[in-house]
């Protein structure tokens, strides 16, 4: 069976599956990650029946592009708090060579320092190496689904999370560390994009969640936008953000000297200059 009805909040609409069709510099080491996820603790302790977003990425840079995303989902889904987390190693990014954490962070410090919901997260900061300044060869890849494990740990049963991503790295999920799971564990918000189709959003999900074709048949057809109800998945589709901004894009610009302002926030522009950063 499949079900429309009006979509929650702003959402356009919403598209409901059942059952039988599915076929954190030299002090940054373990203490300060753990401080910090104990700050994040008590924090979430303090309030209840809050909507939380949790926002995971290389940021390196964190660009307009991160910051368009997570405004929306802010507005759209009336989201208490964000916690921006990067990934001190991404488990798909592993043979590009990444900034080190200390400064990813510190450019997420500065971009978010005027929204009190946007929180630059220690989740996944490095454990033994000072700052993540060098590659520690025993550190294990950030694998998602631990990090939303931890913070759901500091949060009330009545709470409710949502992993914030980007529809590229969607298109992806099914081949992340258990990524069955990871839609067991929270909700996802999903930034759409042109040409994307509801789809293309179906079928990137993990072999167990994904519609039978026959299901998703007429869901070409339809553009990626409004809620995804299925069994074992939630998706909520926002539309396009028209941020084209790419970290590669400005890593690329800051090689050939062009300037920033576009693609950044002033702060952050003026830090990569300050720390020589992509030349
Ligand atoms: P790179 O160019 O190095 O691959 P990136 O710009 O995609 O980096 P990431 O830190 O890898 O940035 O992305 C973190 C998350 O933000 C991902 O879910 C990605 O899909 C999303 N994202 C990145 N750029 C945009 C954008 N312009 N609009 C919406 N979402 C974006």
């Amino acid at each position: 069976m499949t079900e429309w009805a009006p979509g929650d909040g702003n959402s356009a609409r919403r598209i409901t599956a059942s059952r039988t069709m599915r076929g954190e510099s030299a002090g940054l080491r373990y203490g300060l990650a753990s401080w910090a996820a104990n700050l994040e603790t008590s924090r979430d302790l303090q309030s209840h029946l809050m909507n939380i977003g949790l926002f995971g990425g290389t940021f390196d840079p964190v660009h307009r592009g991160h910051m368009a995303l997570a405004q929306a989902a802010r507005e759209q889904y009336k989201l208490h708090r964000i916690h921006f987390v990067p990934a001190n190693l991404p488990p798909h990014k592993q043979r590009q060579p990444l900034s080190p954490f200390v400064h990813r962070f510190a450019m997420l410090a500065l971009a978010t320092a005027q929204e009190k919901a946007f929180i630059p997260s220690l989740l996944e900061a490095p454990k033994e190496s000072g700052a993540g300044t060098r590659k520690d060869p025993a550190e294990k890849p950030n694998y998602t689904i631990d990090t939303v494990r931890r913070l759901k740990q500091s949060l009330k049963g009545s709470d409710k999370l949502f992993l914030l991503i980007g529809m590229d790295a969607f298109a992806d999920i099914a081949k992340w560390h258990q990524s069955e799971a990871l839609f067991g564990e929270c909700e996802f918000i999903v930034a759409s994009r042109p040409g994307y189709s509801l789809a293309d959003v179906a079928n990137a999900l993990p072999e167990k969640l994904r519609p039978r074709p026959e299901v998703t048949r007429p869901f070409h057809k339809q553009p990626a936008a409004g809620d995804l109800v299925l069994p074992g998945a939630t998706i909520h589709l926002m539309g396009d953000l028209r941020q084209p901004a790419s970290a590669t894009a400005i890593r690329q610009a800051v090689a050939a000297g062009k300037p920033l302002g576009r693609f950044v926030d002033a702060a952050v522009a003026e830090y990569i200059g300050k720390m020589e950063l992509y030349k």
